[in-house]
């Protein structure tokens, strides 16, 4: 590509409103540009390395032997409610209606489209296994899009659907799936982690993000220091204490504590550690409010609480009037000693070995010191419902846990039956016997990876791609091409000699001045510069600088060549 040619407009100034690195390099460098919230044009740049990731991760899913289609983004809302998710998905969904007044949406998702597409194509077992995939625009309507295209309303991403008749077969291709990401995310040069995840409302069993390393990343991840463990904070299992309950030693003494309210405050106080406390929310459950304790310095992890036998599926949290109707106090001083009796207590397994404990009296303006459980308060269960902390041993039993931030860009999904049951994607099994089918998904953020990308590798100068990822794996730039013709023509040789050999190459031949030009190519990360002088004309070298180098060298064509393999 030769840059006069090309549309290259990077910006010094940057909008104040873009608060991450990626956003501000991927508008200082005129890869994207806003049309509205949440909506980007890929400018001829941006597009550029949009489709090398595509090309990455289309290459790895043949070779995983996936198979390609392409679904449409318009989806009519009949095929949603067959999956009961035209009222559940809520308002991330666009809904849109055509001339008749007839609903449908704007993709979010492919899992309706592709079952309706499987059960009108797939009739006998043995057609199965089949992993179909897209490479295809979705729309989410969230709620807070931020961050450029890492989370934005409209956006690209890969996503397949496998169907089986087994799990084992279902965990064949599950497997498979993980391999394909893991070497897709290595062959971009990303760091990343395969973390254990929730399920979520989707449904199924087992389930893994990928989760590219970042600080600004948006959720958080633990991983072992001692073994491959690494889960999503939310799906993390904080193991039992090995210590057992200690017998209590204290009295039960109700103490005043008129303005202290949180755990801090009231350990402050009281002179105890908010180890020594517990801490109680309520929540609503499937029938009435459910009292989750947890120790002072821990927290609900709501996930898991969810999850638990009792609850709904989520745990949100009661409302003050709720709390002050059953109670007859408001949060900040609820405790275990003398809820009413139908609430049950579900107690933390770290807050369950804990004895002469500090909670709150359940009347506004006191806590209790001295609390001892079965003694004092009711315990209906012990559960693991507490967000796990650096330092905590690692579920696997190997290693203790370390915390980190993420930014996922990938997901793999087993869905089980349930979008074939509710759309009857049935095919015939070696018994001529119709049978459901199950299916798993895998999703990719390709759009996001971009972003994800710039966050984990940038300097102060600009971004630094890894190769494959690279818009041009090479700048030639010419110095004053006007007033010397055979530098002009030293350039395009080079130039033409580099493409010859596969190079993904680009002259720049604007006629910049050169701090002006190699500032360009910086900030747009070409790992590799050559630099076509009257100096090093006369001398038979090029300059060469690689990105992530501080200084340039001469080098000659041959030495150019090997290095750039
Ligand atoms: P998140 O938790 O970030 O909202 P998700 O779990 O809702 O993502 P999936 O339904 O698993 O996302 O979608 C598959 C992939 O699509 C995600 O792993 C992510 O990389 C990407 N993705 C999801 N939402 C967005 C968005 N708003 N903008 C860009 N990429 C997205
Ligand atoms: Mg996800």
């Amino acid at each position: 590509m030769r840059l006069s040619q090309f549309h290259l407009a990077t910006v010094k100034e940057v909008p104040a409103d873009a608060e991450i690195a990626s956003h501000r390099l991927m508008l200082r460098t005129g890869m994207i540009r806003k049309l509205a919230a949440g909506l980007y044009t890929w400018s001829p740049l941006g597009l550029r390395v949009l489709r090398k990731v595509e090309a990455v991760v289309r290459e790895e899913m043949d070779r995983a032997g996936a198979v390609e289609l392409l679904m449409p983004t318009i989806q009519p809302q009949e095929l949603w409610e067959e999956s009961g998710r035209w009222a559940k998905f809520g308002p991330q969904l666009l809904k849109v209606k055509d001339r008749k007044e007839q609903e449908f949406c704007y993709a979010p998702t492919a899992e309706e489209v592709i079952t309706d597409f499987a059960r009108n194509e797939l009739k006998s077992y043995k057609q199965l296994p089949v992993n179909f995939y897209q490479i295809q625009t979705k729309f989410r309507d969230e709620i807070r899009p931020r961050f450029g295209v890492m989370r934005a309303r409209e956006f690209l991403m890969k996503d397949s659907y496998s169907f089986h008749l087994s799990q084992e077969s279902l965990q064949q291709t599950y497997d498979a799936m993980y391999q394909a990401y893991q070497r897709i995310f290595t062959r971009l040069g990303l760091k990343f982690r395969a973390v254990q995840a929730d399920t979520g409302a989707i449904g199924g069993n087992a389930s893994h993000e990928f989760q590219v390393l970042a600080d600004s990343g948006e959720d958080a991840i633990v991983f072992s220091d001692a073994s491959d463990y690494a889960a999503n904070v939310e799906k993390a299992e904080a193991l039992a204490p090995a210590t057992a309950r200690p017998a209590p030693s204290a009295e039960l003494k109700r103490v005043d504590t008129p303005t202290q309210k949180t755990i801090d405050e009231v350990a402050a106080f009281l002179k105890v550690t908010p180890q020594q406390c517990v801490k109680t929310i309520l929540v609503r459950g499937s029938d009435g409010l459910v009292a989750l304790c947890v120790r002072g310095d821990h927290e609900v992890n709501e996930v898991k609480a969810g999850k638990l036998e009792g609850m709904p599926g989520e745990s949100v949290l009661a409302t003050e009037e709720e709390i002050l109707a059953l109670t007859g106090t408001r949060p900040g001083f609820i405790g275990p000693v003398g809820l009413p009796a139908e609430i049950p207590v579900i107690v933390d397994r770290d807050a369950a070995v804990l004895a002469d404990f500090v909670c709150g009296g359940n009347q506004d303006g006191s806590h209790y010191t001295g609390a001892n459980w079965d003694r004092d308060a009711r315990v209906t269960r012990v559960e693991d419902i507490r967000k796990v902390v650096a330092g905590d041993l690692s579920p696997d039993g190997k290693g203790t846990l370390h915390m980190a931030r993420g930014i996922e860009v990938g997901h793999v999904f087993q869905l089980g039956k349930k979008y074939a049951e509710a759309l009857k994607a049935t095919v015939l099994d070696e018994n001529g016997k119709a049978q459901v089918m199950m299916m798993g998904c895998y999703g990719i953020g390709v759009s996001r990876i971009v972003a994800a990308a710039i966050e984990q590798r940038h300097d102060d100068a600009g971004i630094l791609w890894p190769e494959p990822m690279a818009p041009w794996r090479v700048a030639v730039c010419v110095i004053n091409p006007k007033n010397a013709p055979e530098i002009a023509e030293a350039a395009e040789s080079l130039y033409q000699q580099l493409a010859a050999r596969g190079i993904d190459t680009v002259l720049d031949d604007r006629g910049l001045r050169p701090g002006a030009m190699f500032a360009d190519m910086e900030l747009i990360g070409i790992p590799h510069r050559v630099v076509v002088s009257e100096r090093g004309l006369a001398a038979g070298t090029l300059e060469y600088r690689a990105r992530h180098e501080a200084e340039a060298r001469a080098v000659t064509l041959d030495e150019l060549f090997s290095l750039l393999g």
